[in-house]
């Protein structure tokens, strides 16, 4: 079946899903996006992402010319018309086609894609294993240029971040801020776990305010009575966690154990992580909105 492109209100074939070079997405990065799961059949916390694309919107000043109901409709559709139960949404908003000067006030209406399709994921043997990450030299983009809170189409300073990261083998990269404390990784925040208290890097800091992040710190707060903080860290909490693991709406829950060479605790992943991928599978299981 071939697959279908939710543009502009209509779903329509792959091959037909265009949007023009003029678009200030494509020229300039000038637009917002999400990243959406569905698991059998419902889709994970959509009203969190759909709150999340018109905020990161509202602060690049772009109005979404669609209602957050009307976008949670195409999102359903999408999914059926691609006979996807369990599988990936990305949701983008463009600024639309203007001219090739900067000025947003020329593009004259921002364009809304959906696709849903397969994911990919981080192999199981990760989520047994662990993960190693190193600290890369590409600093997170400081809250007062690009706030990292806005999950916008220009995404320049993680794929550096990325790239630095793939020279060395490595999976994901550790992020810091310009002031050298942990900001979050390249597509996922990040979380450790020290003395039985799970600490994870503020907004100030410069992240994303990840909804499997938030979906994690309840979780540990209703489910294993945690104390959870928002606190600054640097890398050596890092080094000298009992726990460390990554959030992300692709990656889920996902430990690591190793940090620029450095091993943590005991190099495998730890109780509390291992209980928070547990819960937040079941989680997954019984909460969303139905599509079918
Ligand atoms: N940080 C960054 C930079 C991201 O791009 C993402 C999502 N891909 C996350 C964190 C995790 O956010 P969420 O849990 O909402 O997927």
């Amino acid at each position: 079946m071939a697959q279908k492109i939710y543009l502009n209100g209509k779903l329509v074939p792959r091959e037909e899903a265009k949007i023009s070079v003029f678009d200030h997405g494509l020229l300039y990065g000038d637009g917002v996006f999400e990243g959406i799961r569905a698991y059998d059949g419902r889709v994970f916390r959509l009203s969190q992402h759909l709150d999340r694309l018109y905020d990161s919107a509202r602060a690049i000043a772009l109005k979404i010319p669609m209602s957050k109901k009307e976008i949670e409709q195409g999102v359903i559709q999408t999914l059926r018309a691609n006979n996807i139960k369990s599988g990936y949404v990305r949701l983008v908003v463009t600024r639309g086609e203007g001219d090739l000067g900067l000025d947003p006030r020329n593009c004259e209406k921002p364009s809304v894609f959906i696709i849903a399709d397969k994911i990919e994921l981080y192999p199981e043997e990760l989520y047994k294993k662990g993960l190693e990450l190193v600290t890369v030299a590409t600093k997170r983009n400081i809250p007062e240029a690009i706030d990292p809170r806005i999950k916008s189409l220009n995404y320049l300073n993680n794929i550096l971040a990325k790239i630095e990261a793939g020279l060395q083998n490595m999976p994901e990269a550790v992020m810091l801020n310009k002031d050298g404390y942990v900001a979050e990784c390249t597509g996922d925040n990040i979380f450790i776990v020290k003395d039985n208290v799970l600490i994870t890097p503020p907004f100030y800091v410069g992240v994303l305010a990840g909804i499997t992040r938030q979906t994690v710190i309840e979780l540990a707060r209703e489910k294993l009575e945690l104390l959870v903080k928002e606190e600054v860290f640097t890398r050596f909490h890092l080094y000298n966690a009992d726990e460390c693991f990554l959030t992300g709406t692709a990656a889920e829950v996902i430990p690591v154990v190793k940090i620029d060479g450095r091993q943590i605790a005991e190099g495998k992943p730890g109780k509390i992580t291992n209980r928070l991928m547990k819960e937040f599978r079941d989680l997954t299981k019984d909460e969303g909105i139905k599509i079918y």
